[in-house]
């Protein structure tokens, strides 16, 4: 699969393309995954659900590298632009798209970001900023698998097997899922785990990996494909 990036398409129409933002994240991913696996996985599922769509619908923007990663603080590596910081830029990215695109597509491929979507989506919902929101939902019967597990190593075996060391894996936290979530906002994932992983990423495969990221494209594309229709070349 296709990494780095991707190419821009050099006619930009106004009125003819919606932006599609991937938003990654830069932190700690246990000793396995590199710091920019959020940016790697969501660049991937932008590609392959555009692949699956009309290419001139959608101009896909360069990826924010760094977001709100608040909560790794205490682990080296580390590069984090603060729930407020990133609120506002995906607001400013939006309204700015709004003066020619058809609209804004915000694709998250880091948990940590949800409250700055929260907080973005309110205040352009304000403004009426044609924009929506995506993000991989949790795999069912993993929902405790919530960094640098399972999940994502399985994934990222998938799309960028040179990246993964497993033999670095180690297992990390475990438990009910909204628990180990409840703590992890008051005392970041410090408080969970002491190697920086929530799941266990031994036994991670490539092909769960594309079993996982296949159901995600699906649930972008119909994101996409939704947008396409409710706003329609102008
Ligand atoms: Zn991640």
């Amino acid at each position: 699969m296709r990494r780095g990036r991707r190419t821009v398409p050099a006619r930009i129409v106004p009125g003819s393309q919606i932006v599609v933002v991937p938003i990654g994240s830069w932190e700690q991913h246990g000793t396995h995954l590199p710091p920019d696996t959020d940016s790697l996985i969501v660049e991937s599922l932008v590609d392959a659900a555009i692949e699956r769509l009309d290419a001139d619908d959608f101009l896909v923007a360069p990826t924010v590298a760094i977001s709100a990663s608040d909560e790794h603080a205490g682990f080296p590596g580390l590069l984090s632009a603060g729930t407020d910081a990133t609120a506002g830029m995906l607001v400013s990215i939006a309204r700015s798209a709004s003066t020619w695109a058809r609209g804004t597509v915000l694709v998250s491929g880091h948990g940590g970001n949800s409250d700055a979507l929260s907080q973005a989506r309110a205040r352009l919902d304000g403004e009426n900023v044609a924009h929506t929101m995506w993000w991989p939902r949790t795999v069912p019967g993993r929902e405790d698998d919530l960094h640098a597990g399972w999940v994502e190593t399985s994934v990222m075996l998938h799309i960028a097997p040179d990246l993964v060391d497993l033999r670095r894996a180690d297992a990390g936290a475990s438990g009910d899922a909204a628990e180990l979530v409840a703590r992890m906002r008051d005392g970041g994932v410090a408080a969970v785990s002491a190697n920086g992983v929530i799941g266990d990423p031994r036994g991670a495969t490539p092909a769960d990996g594309r079993a996982i990221h296949a159901r995600w494209v699906d649930g972008l594309v119909a994101c996409l494909d939704e947008a396409c229709r409710r706003w329609p070349p102008r």
